[in-house]
């Protein structure tokens, strides 16, 4: 059993120390934990939108975040707990590339999760800011996003794309067929290399299903996209949160192992 998404303290909207959440995956009978908190978004995010600095720790604090990542690593390895991975979760913009770069090249990163969680600047998965889906064609917002996280997987920044169908997440689905964007997103996620987590935190929010759905987890499967689980717990009780559901949806559609990284090396676990 693997978690590849948890959130601490740091970033200002979660609960927990890193070793609060290590305790909690050793509770779990987890064998790796990836501590994956926000990284820092840049200045320019932060002065147009003063809510995005409830979204991420200041930069301030990301030296720190990273210690007591290391900190907890190291208490686990001692008392023979789950193996810890410094992980991180970038927000992946057009426009952001360079300071995401220019972060994550600072610290030896096992795992960069790369997320789109803004379009055109909006925050669309903060329940706050809901009322602008009424803005939106649904189609049209579903295009933009998927196109933007075609160019995030494309920027090669991330070693796994996180919830990769976030856009869902308040039930603002399109009328149709969506073969086109998953098949589309499916074959530049193979092309560029980068896995897809399979989120349970989707089951926790109105859309009430895993991130990706199913029909698009087929679509990866089919184009040999690797995948990773992670429970995107934002307290420690979070962690491994529905796992079997993950590890049924991934059988079904015929995936048989996972992927951890060590120093952003990919490795292979059966599922
Ligand atoms: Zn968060
Ligand atoms: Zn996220």
């Amino acid at each position: 059993m693997i978690d590849l998404h948890t959130h601490t303290w740091r970033c200002g909207h979660a609960r927990g120390t890193a070793s609060d959440y290590v305790l909690a995956a050793a509770g779990q009978g987890i064998s790796t934990i990836a501590i994956t908190d926000h990284l820092p978004l840049p200045a320019s995010v932060l002065t147009t939108d003063p809510a995005a600095a409830q979204y991420a720790m200041p930069e301030s604090d990301l030296a720190a975040y990273v210690a007591e990542v290391i900190e907890a690593r190291e208490l686990a390895a001692r008392a023979g707990g789950p193996e810890v991975l410094l992980g991180i979760e970038a927000d992946l913009f057009p426009g952001n590339e360079g300071y995401v770069r220019d972060l994550l090249s600072r610290y030896p990163f096992d795992v960069v999760l790369g997320s789109v969680h803004f379009v055109d600047g909006w925050a669309f998965d903060d329940p706050d800011r809901r009322g602008e889906y009424a803005s939106w064609d649904v189609r049209e917002l579903w295009e933009r996003y998927f196109g933007d996280l075609i160019t995030a997987a494309v920027s090669g920044l991330a070693d796994v794309i996180g919830h990769a169908d976030l856009v869902k997440k308040f039930g603002y689905v399109p009328e149709g067929d969506l073969t086109d964007l998953y098949k589309g997103a499916a074959d530049a996620f193979a092309h560029s290399g980068v896995a897809v987590e399979v989120n349970t935190a989707g089951l926790r929010k109105p859309c009430a299903e895993l991130y990706p759905s199913m029909p698009f987890l087929k679509n990866l499967h089919a184009a040999g996209v690797p995948i990773t689980i992670g429970s995107d717990a934002h307290c420690p009780a979070e962690v491994g949160f529905a796992y079997a559901e993950a590890r049924a949806a991934l059988t079904e559609v015929g995936y048989r192992s996972a992927l951890v990284f060590h120093g952003r090396q990919a490795e292979e676990v059966p599922l």
